[in-house]
C-alpha cells in the first residue's frame, strides 16, 4: 500500500501547485479591460523607445504621485514619486510589506495605477506599447526562474542568437564563469541534478546574466529575501556594479549592504516615500533608515 499511497500524496501536491498557478493566471486575466495595451501600428516598424543621455534633464524613468491598491481593495502605494536618471543606480528599501516589489510590478505595467503616472523618457507609459517598454527593461524577480536544461539554453531564452563570446561575457559579469568552466561540457552543462546545482544566489545571477544579454536600458531587480551567505552577497554586489556599467538600475533591496553605494536610496514605509538620498545623507536625516541600517550593523 505504501507505494500507491506515496503516489497519491505526490499527485495531490502537484495538483495543489497547479491550482495555485491557475489562481495567479486568473488574477492576471481578471485585470481591468482599460488596462489594455496600446497597439503597435499596422504596417509600421515596431516602436523603439528613446533612451535619454545621462546629461538629459528628462529622467529615463519617473514615478509621479503613483497610487495603487490590489484588486482586493487594500491601498498599497500612495503619492509615490521618484526618478531614475539614465545610467544611475537607485535602490528601494523599507520594512517588509512597505510596497517595494509592488513598485517594480507597476513599472513593468502588470497592474493599472489608481493615481499618478509612470513616465519613460517623459512619456506616460500608458501611451506606449508595452512590448516596446519591455524591450528596454529587464526584470529579474526574487525567485528567478531557472529552467531544466543547460546553462546555454537558460541564457539564450530571450536572445537565441547570442554568440558563445557574448554568453561567456554575460557569465563573467555575474561571476559565474568558474561554475561553468569546471565542467567539460562548458556552456552545455545541464542545470540541476545532472549538472551544476545552482544555489539561490547563483540562480538569480544566472537570471541577471540572461537579462543583460538583451541589453536593457533599465534593469529592475528584486533582490532575494532568502538569506544569502557572505560570499554570495559580495558576488551580488559585484554583479550589480557590473550590471550598472552602461544602464540604469532600480533595485529592491532587502540587504542595505548590497546597495550602499547607490546614487539614490528611496525609503518606503507603508506605501509612502518617507526619505531619499545617499546612504550617508539618510543615516543623518532618516530615523527609519538609521533603524534599518543599525539592525543590519551598518552604522
Ligand atoms: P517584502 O520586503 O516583504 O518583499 P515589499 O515591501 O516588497 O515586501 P510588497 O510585496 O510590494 O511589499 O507588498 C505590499 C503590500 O501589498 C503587502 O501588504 C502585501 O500583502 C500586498 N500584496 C502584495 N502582492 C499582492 C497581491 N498580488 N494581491 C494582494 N495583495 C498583495
Amino acid at each position: 500500500l505504501i507505494r500507491p499511497l506515496g503516489e497519491v500524496i505526490s499527485s495531490y501536491t502537484q495538483l495543489q501547485t497547479g491550482l495555485g498557478a491557475l489562481a495567479r493566471v486568473q488574477e492576471v486575466l481578471a485585470l481591468d479591460p482599460e488596462h489594455d495595451d496600446v497597439p503597435e501600428r499596422p504596417g509600421r516598424s515596431p516602436v523603439v523607445l528613446r533612451v535619454p543621455s545621462a546629461a538629459d534633464p528628462v529622467p529615463l524613468l519617473e514615478l509621479d504621485g503613483v497610487g495603487f491598491g490590489y484588486p482586493d481593495g487594500t491601498p498599497v502605494l500612495s503619492g509615490v514619486s521618484f526618478a531614475v536618471p539614465a545610467g544611475s543606480r537607485v535602490a528601494l528599501v523599507g520594512p517588509s510589506g512597505a510596497g517595494k516589489s509592488t513598485v517594480l510590478a507597476l513599472v513593468e505595467g502588470f497592474y493599472p495605477l489608481s493615481a499618478g503616472a509612470v513616465r519613460w523618457a517623459g512619456t506616460d507609459t500608458r501611451e506606449l506599447p508595452r512590448a516596446a517598454l519591455r524591450a528596454r527593461m529587464g526584470y529579474v524577480e526574487q525567485e528567478a526562474p531557472v529552467l531544466a536544461g543547460t546553462v546555454r539554453q537558460n541564457l539564450q531564452l530571450a536572445t537565441p542568437d547570442a554568440t558563445d563570446e557574448q554568453l561567456w561575457a554575460a557569465l563573467a559579469d555575474v561571476g559565474l564563469t568558474g561554475v561553468v568552466e569546471r565542467s567539460p561540457l562548458g556552456l552545455d552543462v545541464p542545470v540541476g541534478d545532472d549538472g551544476v546545482l545552482l544555489s539561490g544566489g547563483e540562480r538569480q545571477r544566472l537570471a541577471i546574466a540572461r537579462s543583460l544579454l538583451s541589453r536593457p536600458a533599465l534593469l529592475l531587480l528584486d533582490e532575494p529575501t532568502a538569506s544569502l551567505d557572505a560570499r554570495n552577497e559580495g558576488l551580488l554586489r559585484d554583479t550589480l556594479a557590473a550590471a550598472a556599467a552602461d544602464r540604469a538600475l532600480l533595485v529592491v533591496a532587502h540587504r542595505l549592504s548590497t546597495v550602499l553605494d547607490s546614487d539614490r536610496i528611496v525609503v518606503l514605509d507603508a506605501g509612502r516615500v518617507v526619505a531619499s538620498g545617499t546612504h550617508h545623507e539618510l543615516v543623518d536625516t532618516s530615523p527609519l533608515y538609521r533603524e534599518l541600517a543599525t539592525a543590519q550593523l551598518l552604522v
